[in-house]
């Protein structure tokens, strides 16, 4: 007899969202995600007040949903954005040029230069071919340069893809220059899901390095971003965001003192993640033989239905039954012919033991990075369905 099946369901959502979400998913066909608005306006607003300095670039890849979109767009927030098709989302949905953030430094000149006739004038950048690209197709734009960092400490790195040593970097922001573009500031990303604050510590002392050496050379640069990382609530642990706002600061004042440069922060994951929960339907529950201990569990979500970043179990969402009695360890596979569709296996979640076909799982903290992920059509499984609960 093992355990009884346990979750501490309030740490991920209030009862009362719950049983709204519940409501509203009871009659519809699953898999789906329902987003939760309020809860991104909330985590919105909670940045914020943490770091009032601040200016807010919402990665729009993390979760592009019209309503989420709208909201952001009333609430005054920027927007970091990867392509002209996310581009052309974010003007359809309200946004101001001014406002957006070319944020992506691998882009084709005819984007540059579409993104410009749109009126964007902000681009990232981090190598000399995407700058000599810029300076033809974006003239007198302003470019910020993105560091390499290793993205140690994050459960979902981006290292090694993005960004320049910092020597690089130096000698980009003269020629930034040369070629008629302000050299406006310094980016880095610390990695998705960072749990090491750390890591911001390395990385703000970096750019200082780099502030001084420009400002040697007669440049001035005015911006610190900041990029993104801060956390949703997965299994893993993780600091409050009280805790990041306060080191952040300190680090900020160690190397800039009182008077900071703009900073800007790029959210993505922090500001979806939570407001998801995928309902899923379990289809098959199987043992491989009669002496294996564990049960395999398939449910009719998976890794080309949204939930991709369990790649290498990365991301461990929190997953909830309501059934009660004795919990049993299982092993959690996607309903596709791929053998990769198998979402933790390392890992045994703790289910119900009377857990059955037809039963609903709950997966939480789905808001970021699972729609815009779900394949388009394998095995002939359409994308995940997505409703916005307002
Ligand atoms: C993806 C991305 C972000 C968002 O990262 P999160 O960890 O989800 O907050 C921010 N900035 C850039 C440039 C990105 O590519």
């Amino acid at each position: 007899m093992e355990n009884e099946f346990q979750f501490d369901i309030e740490r991920y959502i209030t009862k009362e969202k719950f049983d709204k979400i519940k409501e509203f998913s009871k009659d519809k066909e699953t898999p789906f995600l329902v987003v939760d608005l309020e809860k991104v306006e909330e985590k919105y607003d909670e940045l914020l007040n943490s770091l009032p300095f601040a200016k807010i670039y919402y990665a729009v890849k993390a979760n592009p949903l019209e309503q989420v979109i709208r909201m952001l767009v009333r609430k005054g927030s920027n927007f970091d954005i990867a392509s002209v098709y996310e581009l052309d989302h974010v003007l359809a949905m309200g946004a101001s040029p001014e406002k957006i953030s070319y944020g992506n430094t691998i882009k084709k000149s005819k984007a540059i230069a579409y993104a410009y006739s749109r009126g964007v004038r902000m681009f990232a950048t981090d190598s000399e071919g995407d700058l000599r690209k810029i300076a033809e197709n974006a003239p007198g734009s302003r470019v910020f340069f993105r560091i390499l960092t290793d993205g140690s400490g994050a459960d979902w790195p981006l290292s090694r893809k993005f960004g320049a040593h910092p020597d690089t970097i130096y000698k980009l922001i003269l020629l930034a220059a040369e070629l008629g573009l302000e050299p406006y500031g310094i980016s880095f990303h610390v990695g998705s899901q960072q749990r090491d604050i750390g890591q911001w510590d390395n990385a703000i002392s970096i750019c200082k390095y780099l502030f001084d050496s420009a400002k040697s050379n007669g440049i001035k640069l005015k911006m610190l971003n900041l990029g993104g990382g801060f956390p949703a609530t997965y299994i893993s642990p993780t600091h409050e965001t009280s805790v990041y706002a306060t080191e952040i600061i300190r680090f900020l004042k160690e190397d800039f003192g009182e008077t900071l440069p703009e900073i800007i922060l790029e959210p993505g994951r922090f500001m979806a993640g939570d407001a998801g929960v995928l309902v899923s339907e379990v289809i098959l529950v199987s043992k491989k033989s009669e002496v294996n201990q564990y049960s395999w569990v398939y449910l009719d979500a998976g890794k080309f239905g949204g939930l991709i970043e369990t790649l290498d179990e990365a991301i461990k969402y929190p997953i909830y039954s309501e059934k009660t009695g004795p919990s049993q360890e299982t092993i959690l596979a996607g309903p596709t012919c791929d053998s990769m569709d198998i979402l933790y296996e390392t890992e045994k979640y703790a289910l119900p033991a009377s857990l059955e076909e037809g039963d609903r799982l709950y997966i939480f903290t789905t808001g970021a990075y699972t729609q815009t992920y779900s394949s388009v059509c394998f095995n002939g499984f359409p994308p995940l369905q997505a409703y916005v609960l307002e």
